[in-house]
């Protein structure tokens, strides 16, 4: 299930409609859009979707068995890659900018409470009700894909 597929079964109601999530399509760099909008709908290179269909040469993949390509045991989805994983320097340096950028906003706190403990598909959805942050998480979130791109994907089998 992609990102904005959960938030449609996650929750409705509160102010949170199909409309007000779109704001992330009126960020005006375009490549950075069409990033966010690919990660959002589960377009990707993370093994949750890339493995998610067989090829010539393997046989799918179950959803648990598609790991983080750092080793660290995790299923590498998107709210992973985002918030969680630790598995490269860079990619902690680049979140740490995330949260600074956040912070700067007055959001840091929120966001992060959302990733602890309401499932990070709610921060994301946070995020994109605005431009302006969901524009932050464009950047960010691109960057995290470029840095998960450099690594050979993990295969079980
Ligand atoms: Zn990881």
């Amino acid at each position: 299930m992609h990102l904005i597929q959960s938030w449609k079964d996650g929750h409705s109601g509160r102010g949170s409609s199909a409309l007000s999530r779109r704001a992330y399509l009126d960020i005006t760099h375009r490549p950075v859009r069409v990033a966010l909008t690919r990660l959002l709908l589960g377009e990707h290179c993370l093994a949750v979707a890339l493995l998610r269909h067989p090829t010539r040469t393997h046989r799918r993949v179950e959803r648990h068995d598609r790991l983080c390509r750092f080793g660290d045991g995790a299923v590498e989805d998107e709210l992973h890659a985002l918030f969680t994983c630790r598995g490269s320097e860079v990619l902690v340096q680049e979140r740490d900018r995330f949260w600074k950028e956040l912070r700067d906003r007055g959001l840091e706190s929120e966001v992060r409470r959302l990733t602890r403990f309401e499932g990070g598909s709610r921060a994301v959805a946070l995020l994109t009700e605005k431009v302006e942050t969901a524009t932050v998480l464009a950047w960010f979130g691109d960057k995290v894909l470029s840095i998960f791109k450099e690594r050979q994907i993990y295969r079980m089998y």
